[in-house]
């Protein structure tokens, strides 16, 4: 009989599609500010406003509309049209209105772990998005506990297996970010599981911890059984 853990898991990009809508949206962007600014300069900006505003907005996608429009003002010199503006509200309301689809594997992935392990949900983002998301992803159910956090570091991984289980030792996190999912959950004394996707923001790029003895990383959520076998 296997030792139950419990397992967090993230849910941009590990269990949904996330960044994907990020990078149309940022497409769009550069076509409206086409006249002021080249595609790769913009992306810088946006990215250094986005990281600027961070502290102050969080994560999510009306920290990324804010800073959008920041950066408009910023590459026009002030000289950015209210149309333009509007399209860029507009960019964002759709954002918070794209479809939620699970994932390969996910489903059957948390659907094999339910009762055998305690499964807490451990995101980072807008409340109300990631509340929508999870209610629209159909994957509510698995979970034991939700917890949508403003940022994830060792101590929030601390404190979410302290509450849901044993304590971050009897514990593994699962996610693509090294950045947020892995290297803090492998700090606080966890399983560190990255499931690399093949868009993850520049932000959360991070060098993979090798040598951590509790690092672990699997191509894809049906792998994960096999490894559970195997650690416990
Ligand atoms: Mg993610």
């Amino acid at each position: 009989m296997t030792r139950a853990l419990t397992i967090g898991f993230d849910a941009d990009d590990t269990l949904w599609q996330n960044e994907r809508f990020f990078r149309m949206t940022e497409a769009r962007f550069a076509e409206l500010l086409g006249d002021y600014a080249d595609p790769d300069h913009l992306t810088e900006r946006l990215l250094d406003a986005e990281k600027r505003n961070l502290g102050k907005y969080g994560f999510g996608i009306k920290g990324f509309t804010l800073s959008m429009i920041e950066t408009a003002i910023e590459v026009t010199g002030g000289r950015v049209p209210a149309a333009t503006i509007q399209n860029i509200l507009d960019a964002g309301r759709e954002m918070l209105d794209h479809p939620v689809e699970p994932l390969p594997h996910a489903r059957e992935a948390l659907e094999r772990l339910v009762g055998r392990h305690r499964l807490v949900l451990i995101t980072k983002g807008d409340l109300f998005d990631q509340e929508r998301k999870l209610a629209a992803s159909g994957l509510g159910d698995w979970f034991d506990a939700v917890e949508i956090v403003s940022d994830k570091s060792r101590t929030t991984y601390e404190r979410v297996f302290a509450a849901h289980g044993d304590g971050p030792e009897h514990a593994m996190m699962i996610g693509n970010s090294l950045k947020s999912d892995v290297i803090p959950a492998i700090e606080a004394g966890s399983w560190g599981v990255f499931v690399p996707h093949d868009l993850t923001w520049s932000h959360e790029h991070a060098e993979a911890p090798e040598d951590a003895p509790r690092f672990r990383e699997i191509a894809h959520l049906g792998e994960l059984e096999e490894l559970l076998a195997e650690i416990i």
